[in-house]
């Protein structure tokens, strides 16, 4: 390491600087002329939700709300009611987007796969209305961002955990394990 004294007396720091304005000088610039070159954006980027359906089309979110209990910034709505054979119906699925980090909580948190962040990055507007999504807007997002194959891989490869890496430990006590006779309580 050379002493402060040298590096003042010989300017290496000036002339280190010097060098690396040299070296690059004639490369070519990297500059991207957003928007008219937009970036590749990178699979499993975290940008603007999307609300998940089954391959019936149907949404698969059973407003347990589990993603908003997880959201750090609480900027998730959930209004649910129960229909005429007992079940819960999602009424209302709402995201206050100028609130939301992208952390992605809310989809790690979903034991459903239910709520998706999608490659969109582009939806600056005008208007603060437009930021709040609603069920129907999240669920247009899954059809625009999510069509076909891309949102079975999305959950396959970029979220973690899936019921498949959940494994016991070797003689780990497991509801699935319980023998039916106790199961049953010994009726069987
Ligand atoms: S990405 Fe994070 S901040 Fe945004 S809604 Fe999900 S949990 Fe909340
Ligand atoms: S998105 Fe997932 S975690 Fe959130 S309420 Fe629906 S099922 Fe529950």
């Amino acid at each position: 390491m050379k002493s402060p004294l040298i590096k003042t007396v010989f300017f290496t720091e000036i002339l280190k600087g010097l060098s690396l304005t040299f070296r690059t000088l004639f490369r070519p610039a990297v500059t991207r002329r957003y928007p008219k070159v937009k970036p590749v954006v990178a699979a499993g980027f975290r940008g603007l939700h999307a609300l998940s359906k089954d391959d019936e089309g149907k949404l698969k979110c059973v407003g347990c709300g589990l993603c908003g209990a997880y959201c750090p910034s609480q900027c998730i709505h959930i209004y649910t009611n129960e229909g005429d054979d007992n079940k819960k119906i999602v009424e209302r699925y709402e995201i206050d987007i100028l609130r939301c980090i992208f952390c992605g909580f809310c989809v790690e948190a979903c034991p459903f796969g239910a709520i998706s962040l999608s490659e969109h990055y582009e939806y600056s507007n005008y208007s603060r209305a437009e930021f709040y999504m609603t069920k129907e807007k999240l669920l247009e997002n899954w059809d625009r961002y999510f069509a076909g194959e891309k949102g079975k891989r999305y959950y396959r490869e970029f979220w973690r955990p899936l019921s498949a890496d959940m494994h016991g430990h070797e003689g780990q006590a497991m509801f699935s394990k319980i023998p039916d006779a106790i199961r049953s309580g010994g009726k069987k």
